[in-house]
């Protein structure tokens, strides 16, 4: 991975990167997101684990401002999330967001999925774009699958594609919202290993994730969410070790 040099400790001291500041948010009567306070520094990998429901996913789109926010502020690298217009297309740029549900463009091939973006986001002229994604496809170990289409690929190769589609636009931060949970265990891995590589690569990451080994080998912090809230906060080993709050243990006692 050529184009992040920075190593994890030389990033993780240069400053904040996101930063939600008493982040509310409602649907309806469901207080879905309470009084949220986090702040991810530069190179960091935070994993959020929590029950169904809790709000993980909902946190995530506020991120990326596919969700508003009642009450409270989200900076991405010091400035405010955009309302609108060509300022909230280059935020959604500058966080790349891996889903589920890998949603690549179908009637697009593998390679145009990851050219698409920078020519029309990012201004990047068709050769270059082609040229980047490219390499970004060989980065991410499907190099030979650029001129199929996605429903030709196995789940485990279109979500990495997924993946090189959103490093194509030079994102700041990375969201992952359960990026293995739809695909079949022996296709787990290969997804996981390109994320570990990014995270040793210095990129700055958020995980929702059920994967507990991905997150005790590549998560700097854990964050635990419950009905809405952060409930609990820890290096890895902390939390999986001696969790604090009766939530995270009884959590913990049904996954591991
Ligand atoms: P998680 O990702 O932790 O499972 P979500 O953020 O998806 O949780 O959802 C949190 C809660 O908000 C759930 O009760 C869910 O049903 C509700 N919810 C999510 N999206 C919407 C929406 N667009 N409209 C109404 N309720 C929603
Ligand atoms: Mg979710």
């Amino acid at each position: 991975m050529t184009e992040v040099s920075v190593t994890k400790e030389d990033a993780v001291t240069s400053g904040d990167l996101v930063v939600l500041k008493s982040v509310n948010k409602h649907f309806g009567a469901l207080h879905v997101l309470q009084d949220i306070d986090l702040t991810i520094a530069r190179g960091e990998v935070v994993v959020v684990i929590g029950p169904s429901g809790s709000g993980k996913s909902t946190l995530c789109r506020t991120i990326n401002r596919l969700e508003t926010i009642d009450e409270g502020a989200i900076t991405i690298d010091g400035k405010p999330l955009p309302q609108e217009g060509k300022a909230l297309a280059r935020l959604r740029a500058d966080v790349g967001m891996v889903f589920q549900s890998f949603n690549l463009f179908a009637h697009k091939t593998v390679l145009e999925n990851v050219m698409l973006g920078q020519i029309k986001v990012r201004k990047v002229d068709k050769a270059k774009a082609e040229e980047k994604a490219r390499a970004l496809l060989d980065r991410v170990g499907v190099g030979t699958q650029a001129d199929k289409y996605p429903a030709q690929l196995s789940g485990g190769q279109q979500q990495r594609v997924a993946i090189a589609r959103a490093l194509a636009m030079d994102p700041k931060v990375m969201l992952f919202d359960e990026p293995t949970s739809a695909l079949d265990p022996e296709m787990i891995n290969e997804v996981l290993e390109v994320m570990q590589q990014l995270a040793r690569d210095g990129m700055t990451m958020i995980v929702v994730t059920h994967e507990m080994g991905f997150a005790r080998s590549a998560a700097n912090r854990v964050v635990f969410m419950a009905d809405g809230r952060i409930v609990e906060e820890a290096a890895p080993d902390q939390f999986f070790s001696n969790p604090r709050s009766d939530r995270a243990k009884d959590f913990l006692s049904k996954i591991l």
